[in-house]
């Protein structure tokens, strides 16, 4: 019965939240009904190395390291069938085939966070980077992954490659100054243009959202937010950088059936071309592999199905598309 309660509000239309707007047609390329987004939080390791509910976060962030690392490739299977491109927000350390401890610190080149709590993870002593383990992409699979960018970067389909903080950080202006933000992202965009890729989307690890004039600065055209689960529009920031909100995450509930699965994801779209709005998914590539095997083929098949109505698209080509109709 635990997840009950969100099948009533979905019943009930009041989950996700329908926003209304004046003129929200302008948000909607001519002759489609709605936009549809989705993004994976690509992270690895780096996600859970701090977090407040479990004893061995760190055995914890490996073993869905190697599972996030076993579903890639599936996940990249599904999106080749059926023509569907993702935004991977992704943590720039995975840029890297190794890296290495020099006197008792790893990447003395990036600034540190200072010591801090928020609703998901403690971080009170030591070094942020003492789980990293200053080794390489063979031996440790879990903390580098340029082989799974390339596979990403060189895929028929025209996914993106974005960002997720060089360490996965929180980003808020209260425990992350400007200058640690700055030279996370720095970094970032270092090891990205070695790879021939340019970041334009941004994505605050656990949407710790804050340091905007950051991102703005650094040239991101796009950041998202997860105030709410939102069928509406984007917004802009400084009148520079496009706020994507979220409609709602790929999850694998124990109690909804497959079938309830495909039918929620295929009706929120369809609620979206109802009502011509943005529909923002998205997922961390760790999901149960039940998702991607039986849950994905099904709505990414009514996804592309719909194609003809549905703007499918990346966050970057979507704000250059926002960005290019004089929005
Ligand atoms: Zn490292
Ligand atoms: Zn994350």
């Amino acid at each position: 019965m635990k997840n009950f309660g969100k099948k009533v509000k979905f019943t009930l239309n009041l989950d996700p939240k329908l926003e209304l707007v004046k003129e929200r047609h302008k948000f909607i390329p001519d002759g489609y009904k709605a936009v549809l987004i989705i993004y994976a939080d690509f992270e690895l390791a780096w996600a859970w190395r701090y977090s407040k509910f479990m004893e061995s976060s760190v055995l914890y962030a490996e073993k869905l390291a190697i599972t996030e690392r076993n579903n890639i490739p599936t996940i990249l299977d599904v999106c080749s069938e059926f023509n569907i491109p993702i935004t991977w927000a992704t943590v720039g350390h995975l840029f890297l085939n190794s890296c290495i401890r020099e006197q008792n610190l790893v990447h003395n080149d990036v600034k540190r966070i200072g010591y801090f709590e928020n609703d998901f993870w403690s971080y009170k002593n030591g070094d942020w980077y003492d789980t990293d383990p200053a080794g390489n992409v063979s031996n440790n699979p879990e903390w580098y992954c340029p082989d799974l960018i390339k596979m990403i970067k060189n895929n028929a389909v025209k996914h993106e490659i974005g960002c997720h903080t060089f360490s996965h950080i929180d980003c808020t202006d209260k425990n992350c100054k400007s200058d640690v933000f700055d030279s996370e992202i720095l970094k970032c965009k270092e090891l990205a243009s070695d790879a021939g890729i340019s970041l334009k989307s941004f994505v605050h690890p656990a949407h710790t959202i804050g340091n905007l004039s950051g991102l703005v600065k650094h040239g991101f055209t796009s950041y998202r937010t997860d105030f709410d689960n939102i069928l509406g529009y984007p917004r802009k920031f400084e009148d520079k950088l496009w706020e994507f909100k979220s409609t709602w995450e790929f999850v694998c509930f124990d109690d909804w059936s497959v079938k309830y699965h495909i039918y929620r994801y295929s009706e929120i779209l369809k609620r979206s071309m109802k009502n011509n709005t943005n529909c923002v998914f998205w997922f961390h590539p760790s999901i149960n592999p039940k998702f991607i095997c039986e849950i994905m083929p099904s709505i990414f098949r009514f996804f592309n199905d719909n194609s003809d109505k549905v703007f499918i698209t990346t966050a970057s080509a979507y704000a250059e598309y926002l960005n290019s109709n004089g929005l």
